[in-house]
């Protein structure tokens, strides 16, 4: 075994179907007395549960959560939390949500109990993002990472079927990429081609069945390994090319990893073989790329670019970006190449190596 070095993010995470109950529990845990309850518009009801829970630890509920964290959000949530005196911050919800915890977390060092109902997995790093005048940036701080996590599958159950598909080859993205990260380690490999194994398996029961309770926990618990993969190792370039692309033409967080991820495994494979084994021993399938493809056309996920928004202007555009700005990536970044890679991704064809 090669040598390598692992850094835990520490968060105390607690899982099971009804687990909220569990949440005052967890904020006296963490010595604090006064919530600010964080949600989208679309979430405001489940917040409104979460606050009821709370009794007289909820200082109030904020319902303002969109995507990407436009800094004017996140400067009305900070004086929200001040406003209200609140001690820390309960987001319920995806990433958008988890995200606006995170830049309150930046600012005033507020501890955020997460509460995910997505399998983005944001709860499980200290990665955040902030977005000004167009532009999202992102960055890493400690202080972001949410102390406490509670998994209640019970609050996935009302994920829309397409999201829970494209949410959940969201969190495969990032198991698949920690199995080729070049700061990987046989823990991280471990977590990651296990998530990948849960995720594939709740997803072809829950199509049947979006209700199947015991299905949404297997997917939640995929989503918690795969999150924590993303949180402890370096992404490459199918998340570099998603960001780009969510960033630069505004697609849907979700739709561009589903569509994505086959092009950028395909792109990869001969650089990372051992890797490629691992994912596609975790979907069943005999190829890596091809199994993450099929796996999405049988699910109903998008497979194209042009379907969810791409304008075909700019795919040139969007290459110079992927190949300019330098990541780690198993394979080199070649102009020509990641050309081809977003044209078949545009067009809907299958991964080809
Ligand atoms: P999201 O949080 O934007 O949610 C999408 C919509 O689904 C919202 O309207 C939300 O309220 C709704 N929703 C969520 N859960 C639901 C449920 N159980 N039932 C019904 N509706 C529900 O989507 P997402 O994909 O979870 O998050 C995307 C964002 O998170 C992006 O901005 C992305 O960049 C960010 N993200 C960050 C990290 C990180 O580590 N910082 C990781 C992953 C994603």
């Amino acid at each position: 075994m090669h040598g390598f070095t692992y850094t835990a993010n520490a968060a105390r995470v607690v899982f099971g179907a009804g687990a909220l109950r569990h949440l005052a529990r967890e904020i006296d845990a963490l010595g604090a007395r006064r919530a600010l309850v964080l949600c989208t518009p679309e979430q405001s009801e489940a917040a409104q549960r979460v606050a009821t829970l709370l009794g007289e630890r909820a200082a109030g509920i904020f319902a303002r959560a969109v995507m990407h964290v436009p800094i004017e959000t996140a400067r009305e949530a900070r004086d929200e939390a001040r406003r209200l005196g609140a001690d820390c911050a309960v987001a319920i919800g995806g990433g958008s949500t988890t995200g606006l915890g995170k830049a309150i977390a930046l600012d005033s060092g507020l501890p955020i109990v997460a509460i995910p109902t997505t399998y983005a997995g944001s709860e499980m790093t200290p990665i955040y993002g902030l977005t000004e005048g167009g532009i999202k940036k992102t960055g890493r701080d400690a202080r972001v990472l949410p102390r406490t996590v509670i998994y209640d599958p019970e609050l996935s159950l009302s994920l829309p079927l397409d999201m829970t598909v494209t949410s959940g080859l969201n969190a495969i993205a990032h198991a698949a990429e920690g199995l080729y990260a070049h700061d990987g380690n046989p823990i991280t490999a471990l977590m990651a081609e296990d998530g990948i194994r849960a995720i594939a398996k709740a997803l072809t029961m829950l199509v049947n069945d979006p209700q199947h309770l015991a299905a949404r926990g297997d997917a939640l618990y995929g989503a918690w390994l795969c999150g924590t993969v993303l949180g402890a190792v370096a992404m490459g370039l199918h998340h570099k090319i998603c960001h780009t692309l969510g960033g630069s033409f505004n697609l849907p967080h979700a739709d561009v990893h589903a569509v994505i991820l086959p092009h950028a495994l395909a792109y990869n494979a001969a650089h990372a073989p051992e890797a490629m084994v691992r994912i596609a021993r975790a979907l069943g399938s005999r190829d890596a790329a091809q199994g993450v493809f099929e796996l999405a056309v049988a699910h109903g996920a998008p497979t194209s670019l042009r379907a969810i928004g791409m304008p075909p202007d700019g795919l040139d555009r969007a290459a110079d970006l992927a190949a300019t700005t330098p990541y780690p990536n198993p394979r080199p970044l070649e102009r020509a190449a990641l050309r081809a890679l977003l044209q078949r991704a545009f067009d809907g064809t299958e991964p080809r190596h």
